[in-house]
């Protein structure tokens, strides 16, 4: 089967032939109908994850299981299912106390002594995120995905798989964004208009875009912004601190860069929640002073949405085919995996929300 391999870092993908092996106990095996290119898959190419390579790209899809591996019970073949890259094992305290997006164990994983998912000529191909998207195929463990709805096409399916799942998530399990309050959300890509439309469904009274590209600033406004900063010619800081007299009382930030990171924590007024979002390179440095901890804000981050997403994917599927969550809005471009270079390109231009990586 075909898969996208990043070979070096920084670097681009290489779209090969390699091996998939069958599923072993408690696997899956998918064909891959649609995969979304995350700003993440754009970190590992740019050599800011700490990853082993050769690997295989991608980790926001959707598709069918073409077959089970041994103990399976939870999906069958035919069936309609999301990835996402946070495999919960059930059984760890995180797992247990509704933490299951910051699962203590491993043991999803093969084991050393066992033959690699992923191989080409004998030699292992690593799954970036355990999952590798931008593949023909998907090998993985039943506890990396979740059943939906067949009525909802597997192309806007696949989003949910990391960026929207992580804005809404931010929204409503890490931050808890009540209504009327006001929010700014920095970064108005795919993860940014997630968290837009978050905080549009849960009702909150202003909502505050900020992003360099009119074009994005334009399309947050469809999807729920209030008002929209393009950070580029004016301040952001003293204009959200004005125009909610004082600051917001919540902030997030989609970029992860710390520059950003720091504007967004001096949006939010004293005594409210600063949320990061954006993976920003594992070695950037964030600077904060004493100063920063007299004002009683909550500085925090989110990961993958704060929540399961075995229990809050099929929410978002629900908000989806109510017209209260816009995905179709959110796919700029659909385009070949021979192409998945071209779609890196677009988002490092700013170009797009989404672009989709489509298989049939
Ligand atoms: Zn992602
Ligand atoms: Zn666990």
């Amino acid at each position: 089967m075909k898969a996208a391999i990043c070979r070096q870092m920084p670097g681009s993908l290489e779209v090969e032939d390699i091996q998939i092996d069958n599923p072993g106990p408690g696997e899956v095996l998918i064909r891959t109908v649609a995969a979304g290119v995350c700003r993440s898959d754009l970190h590992l190419l740019d050599g800011h994850l700490p990853v082993e390579l050769p690997s295989a790209a991608g980790h926001e899809s959707a598709g069918v299981v073409e077959a089970v591996g041994e103990g399976v019970s939870y999906v069958k073949p035919g069936d309609n299912v999301v990835t996402c890259l946070s495999v919960f094992c059930g059984h760890c305290d995180n797992c247990l106390t509704g933490h299951a997006y910051a699962c203590m164990t491993d043991e999803f994983a093969r084991q050393p002594g066992q033959p690699p998912r992923l191989s080409q000529n004998g030699k292992e191909i690593y799954q970036f995120a355990g999952v590798a998207s931008f593949a023909e195929q998907l090998l993985v463990g039943q506890n990396a995905l979740v059943r939906v709805d067949p009525d909802i096409p597997l192309d806007k399916a696949a989003l949910l798989g990391c960026g929207v799942t992580t804005g809404l998530g931010a929204v409503f399990n890490s931050a808890e964004v009540k209504p009327g309050s006001t929010v700014v959300v920095v970064g108005a890509g795919g993860v940014g208009l997630s968290t837009i439309q978050g905080a549009r469904i849960a009702g909150a009274g202003r909502i505050i875009a900020v992003d360099v590209e009119d074009h994005k600033l334009a399309l947050a406004s469809e999807l729920g912004a209030t008002d929209t900063i393009n950070a580029s010619t004016t301040d952001p800081v003293g204009e959200v601190i004005e125009l909610t007299q004082g600051g917001v009382d919540f902030g997030f930030e989609v970029i992860g860069l710390p520059k950003t990171v720091r504007q967004m924590f001096d949006m939010v007024r004293p005594g409210g929640t600063a949320t990061v979002v954006g993976v920003m390179p594992f070695d950037a440095k964030l600077e904060m002073s004493g100063l920063d901890f007299l004002s009683s804000k909550v500085y925090q981050s989110s990961l993958m949405g704060g929540g399961s997403f075995r229990v809050e994917i099929p929410k978002y599927v629900d908000f989806y085919q109510h017209g209260n969550l816009k995905l179709d809005e959110m796919v700029t471009q659909s385009l070949p995996l021979k192409d998945i270079n071209k779609a890196f390109e677009s988002l490092k231009k700013g170009e797009v929300a989404r672009s989709l990586i489509t298989f049939e």
